[in-house]
């Protein structure tokens, strides 16, 4: 997707600090961060949103969770951390590129905001 900030950041084209990476899937720290802990991981392919994924997206759908669990590990947070995806405008959604948000760092509330 040419105007996607999100496969810009995949391919290089735009700078972002990258936590962890593997061919299928991409980690990096939130521009605008609202927790000590703030990492965005997203599949390398353009997905729209969670619904917009496929049958065929499953392999892809866990391995974005091993990712962002090996990063939660590698941040040292693997004990207490969210991970959330807002799927549409309505729900928070400003980045149409399936993301998933790592939080960590500071006592999460429930339910959240
Ligand atoms: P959403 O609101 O779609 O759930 O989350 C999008 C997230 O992407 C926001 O937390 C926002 O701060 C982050 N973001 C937007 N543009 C950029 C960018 O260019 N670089 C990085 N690192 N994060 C971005
Ligand atoms: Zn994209």
């Amino acid at each position: 997707m040419a105007d996607c900030i999100f496969c810009k950041i995949a391919s290089g084209e735009v700078n972002a600090r990258i936590v962890y990476e593997d061919p299928e899937t991409l980690a990096f720290l939130d521009l605008n961060p609202q927790a000590p802990t703030h990492v965005l991981i997203i599949p390398r392919r353009h997905i729209g949103s969670l619904t917009a994924a496929a049958e065929a997206d499953a392999g892809l759908l866990g391995r974005l969770q091993l990712a962002a669990a090996r990063t939660a590990k590698q941040l040292g947070v693997e004990g207490a951390f969210r991970l959330v995806t807002n799927n549409g405008k309505g729900a928070g959604q400003s980045v149409d590129h399936l993301h998933y948000h790592l939080l960590a760092g500071r006592k999460l509330l429930w339910p959240p905001g």
